[in-house]
């Protein structure tokens, strides 16, 4: 009989198994070469119970501190607000070589939260992850195992992080079936501002101006939503305390990006204003094209 490879991490930890952390769990259940003890933690007893009844963990815990302490790896999938109050209750903990890695949206305000505590535990590898995908839904129901499938995953290790626990974190993410790109903080929260935090704030936004209308006119502009409205209004399902701890942590790169994109969408006006067919149709194609591309590289 040939030995299987030993895993790629002896215990993971998995600190907010909502939808992201549950996704990670689901996914390490299935392939077993991941992790070979799964651990929940989730400060809600509702969340522990759900967690325990889907079987998706070998081992539940309320406790942060206790949930890490064997840990070789512990992700923390909590609001971007509580991060690094949760990192704060694991670190003094952890083993020593041990990595500690969190999916947060937006990372410039989490490194500038962490950094006083990365160097009270310097033998700590920090890894910060986003994975690029997720769902307007929320909590331990919410998880699949597919979730970051053919997803893009972004790193952003400090300048000092190990290489083999990067080269680990790296691995974990293709084993989910994402595909990785490390990148600056501040590059990244630039990136998401305009590809994912922006269009929430259109689309909280529009479903707001849309109610409004029709309490002014009395009427049910509501009840004819068209396909266009019907997406925002998928996106506008999404979690309050997530993205209002997303838009007041990004908060310089997305009013850049609002900047911008109220002067292109004012230009889009005047041209509509002055009947300017070519301004208007190039437009159009422009947006066709990044569709196209985003259909060809999987991620539509
Ligand atoms: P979620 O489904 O709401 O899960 C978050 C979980 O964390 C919940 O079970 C929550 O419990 C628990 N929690 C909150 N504060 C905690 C604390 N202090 N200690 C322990 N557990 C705590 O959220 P999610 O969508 O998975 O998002 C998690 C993180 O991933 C966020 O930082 C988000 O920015 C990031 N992210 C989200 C997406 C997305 O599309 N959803 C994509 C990429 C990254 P309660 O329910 O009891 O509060």
């Amino acid at each position: 009989m040939t030995d299987l490879p030993a895993p790629l991490f002896d215990t993971l930890v998995i600190i907010g198994p909502g939808l992201i952390g549950s996704s990670i769990l689901r996914r390490g259940m299935e392939d077993r070469r991941i992790a070979r003890r799964l651990v929940a933690c989730d400060i809600s007893p509702e969340v522990r119970a759900r967690v325990a009844e889907l079987g998706i963990a070998d081992q539940i815990e309320s406790d942060p501190a206790t949930a890490a302490r064997d840990a070789d790896c512990v992700i923390i999938c909590v609001p971007v607000g509580a991060i690094a109050m949760v990192a704060a209750q694991v670190m003094p903990v952890m083993k020593k070589g041990a990595i500690l890695s969190e999916v947060g949206s937006v990372k410039t305000t989490v490194m500038e939260a962490m950094t006083p505590l990365l160097a009270q535990h310097p033998d700590i590898a920090f890894i910060p992850a986003h994975p690029m995908a997720g769902t307007e839904f929320s909590g331990p129901d919410a998880g699949f195992a597919t979730l970051f499938e053919d997803r893009w995953c972004l790193l952003t290790p400090p300048g000092h992080t190990p290489a083999d626990a990067i080269r680990r974190v790296t691995n974990l993410w293709e084993m989910m079936g994402a595909r990785v790109r490390s990148m600056t903080v501040d590059h990244h929260d630039r990136v998401c501002a305009i590809v994912s935090h922006l269009p929430h704030l259109l689309a909280f936004t529009i479903c707001g101006t849309a109610d409004d209308l029709a309490d002014e006119t009395r009427s049910e502009v509501l009840d004819f939503a068209a396909s266009g409205f019907r997406d925002f209004t998928r996106i506008a399902a999404s979690d309050p305390t997530m993205w209002r701890d997303i838009f007041l942590n990004n908060r310089e790169a997305l009013l850049d990006m609002l900047d911008r994109f109220i002067a292109d969408a004012q230009a889009m006006g005047n041209a509509i204003r002055t009947g300017d067919e070519d301004v208007i149709v190039s437009r159009i194609k422009r947006g066709r094209a990044i569709r196209r591309s985003l259909i060809e590289n999987r991620q539509a």
